[in-house]
């Protein structure tokens, strides 16, 4: 029996591919200690750098003293401390919702988001390139599903057309591409719901607190606001904090609320991290200079290393991707880049389509133009050892 079980998982083994966690003893924004060796974090979500603001930090502390370490229950339980409403006031205003609530992580969002909306009668078309929770949160409602090509309307309107009118339909997709750093088509997304009658729904988690004038997210940076039925984001990127919300119609957040089961059932944030939360809102609202310096940042990065004649994909954002092709040598390029104090991930299969893995750059606004010209260099010393660039 042993010898069985033993033979059945040395085969899950075999289908495994081998991550291996890394030990972080410090970060501070920039830089970051990993297995002992201090490297340039570029591998962050911490756009703005407020992970490691005082200002937070000291909100959540005085959160965790006033509340408790634990919220010890769901939100429907006793565990909806008044933090939750202050926050999602604050929520409300900043996106100028008529309502909001906030979960406790992206993924859990957006698996019960979509599984509460859409079920087997109903269909749901999704960006090829679109993150692992809304696949889930796809999978998990039994929807009919089709899958457009990335950013491809033509390819999405065409399936639209052949979808039973009478069904409900829900076009689901990320604002920013979390491995490509290239953005949705929201004009474009927006018009089709109309023409479909379909409901729209957006996932913000990389461009809340980095675009609109406020922070809010690309669906207000392009005045979406009131077209786009369901703006979903995360507070674990640029906000610096950890956890997610939806913003939306009053009805539509009753509702949530009272089906979905990744809501329900789970015991509510710690009150260290709505107390981190309520200031970040405040903070990311005000200070623009962030968003500003991490737009120029991520212009001359792309800039750079395209005229070192790396391919960067259709990346226009603060995420920008090496695009490399073979496994081994992305890997090889991580661990190089690596030795040379810079913390960069390689990301492969299934994280992203077969013969398009590649080294994934997150930038921040907490970097300095010095480091970045620092870290440049080295990537053109690994990219022409490594034949990828021409020396
Ligand atoms: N949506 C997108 C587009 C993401 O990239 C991520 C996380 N990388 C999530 C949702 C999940 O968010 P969280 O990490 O807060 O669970």
């Amino acid at each position: 029996m042993k010898n069985h079980i033993q033979s059945v998982l040395h085969q899950l083994e075999q289908k495994t591919q081998k991550r291996m966690l890394k030990n972080v003893s410090s970060s501070d924004g920039a830089w970051i200690v990993m297995n002992g060796r201090k490297m340039l974090n570029l591998a962050s979500n911490n756009y703005l750098g407020l992970a490691n603001d005082e200002r937070l930090i000291k909100a959540g502390c005085q959160a965790m003293r006033t509340y408790g370490a634990g919220a010890t229950a769901s939100r429907l339980i006793v565990g909806n401390y008044e933090l939750y409403t202050r926050a999602e006031e604050a929520l409300k205003k900043w996106k100028k919702a008529e309502a909001a609530l906030i979960f406790n992580s992206g993924y859990t969002a957006n698996l019960g988001i979509i599984a509460s909306l859409i079920g087997r009668d109903d269909i749901v078309f999704s960006d090829w390139l679109n993150h692992a929770s809304i696949i889930d949160g796809i999978r998990l409602s039994k929807a009919e599903r089709y899958r457009y090509r990335h950013n491809d309307l033509d390819h999405l309107e065409s399936l639209l057309k052949q979808a039973s009118p009478h069904k409900r339909k829900l076009i689901v997709t990320d604002s920013i591409f979390s491995m490509d750093g290239d953005i949705a088509q929201l004009e474009g997304l927006v018009t089709l719901k109309k023409r479909y009658n379909a409901i729209l729904m957006v996932d913000e988690a990389h461009s809340s607190g980095i675009y609109g004038k406020r922070g809010e997210g690309l669906v207000h940076h392009f005045h979406l606001q009131d077209e786009v039925d369901i703006q979903m984001g995360t507070f674990s990127k640029a906000l610096g904090c950890f956890g997610a919300y939806v913003t939306g119609e009053q009805w539509l957040i009753d509702y949530l609320m009272n089906t979905m089961r990744s809501f329900i059932f789970t015991t509510a944030l710690p009150p260290a991290v709505l107390g981190a939360i309520e200031k970040s809102i405040e903070i990311v609202q005000q200070e623009h200079a962030r968003r500003q310096t991490l737009q120029v940042h991520s212009h001359y990065f792309r800039d750079e290393l395209q005229k070192l004649g790396f391919d960067i994909g259709k990346s226009t954002t603060h995420i920008v991707p090496i695009i490399i092709g073979s496994n081994e040598q992305t890997v090889q390029m991580s661990e190089r880049l690596q030795e040379h104090g810079i913390a960069a991930v390689a990301i492969r299969p299934p994280t992203v389509p077969e013969g398009t893995s590649r080294i994934r750059f997150s930038l921040s606004s907490s970097l300095t133009k010095e480091e970045l010209d620092w870290a440049l260099e080295r990537i053109a010393e690994v990219g022409r050892e490594m034949g990828l660039i021409a020396s």
